[in-house]
């Protein structure tokens, strides 16, 4: 239901499963992210840097199917980086991938319960 992507994603609310954390995927970070995780971590930038990130075709990594796959996450589904977390974490479930079908947004409601909830709260 594409047409509804906005009333959707208004009707959205995290209910904190740590599923979008868990897909596999690669988590990509900025200057600016590296900056904020290193000072919730109580690290320097340079000790952040060495401890958590792979550069991965250019860019600096935190998680990726082989290397960290949970990324940030706790064992109750929460981020320890979270006021630090990069803009694809804050945009979810906003992604094109997720939107670019019905079928791919059928997938997405598999993965995530405020999503589903969200779709069936303006869908039925
Ligand atoms: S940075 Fe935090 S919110 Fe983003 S994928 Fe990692 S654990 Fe999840």
């Amino acid at each position: 239901m594409i047409s509804k992507k906005l009333e959707i994603l208004s009707a959205f609310k995290c209910q904190g499963s740590g599923n979008c954390c868990r897909v596999e995927g690669f988590v990509r970070i900025k200057q600016d992210n590296l900056e904020q995780m290193a000072a919730i971590k109580g690290m320097s930038p340079m000790e952040f840097k060495a401890t958590y990130v792979v550069m991965d075709r250019g860019w600096m990594t935190i998680a990726s199917p082989r290397h960290r796959p949970l990324c940030f996450l706790t064992e109750d589904n929460k981020c320890e980086v979270y006021e630090g977390r990069p803009k694809a974490c804050r945009s979810y479930p906003d992604w094109p991938e997720i939107w670019e079908s019905d079928d791919s947004l059928m997938l997405e409601l598999a993965v995530c319960p405020g999503l589903r909830a969200a779709y069936h709260e303006v869908v039925g």
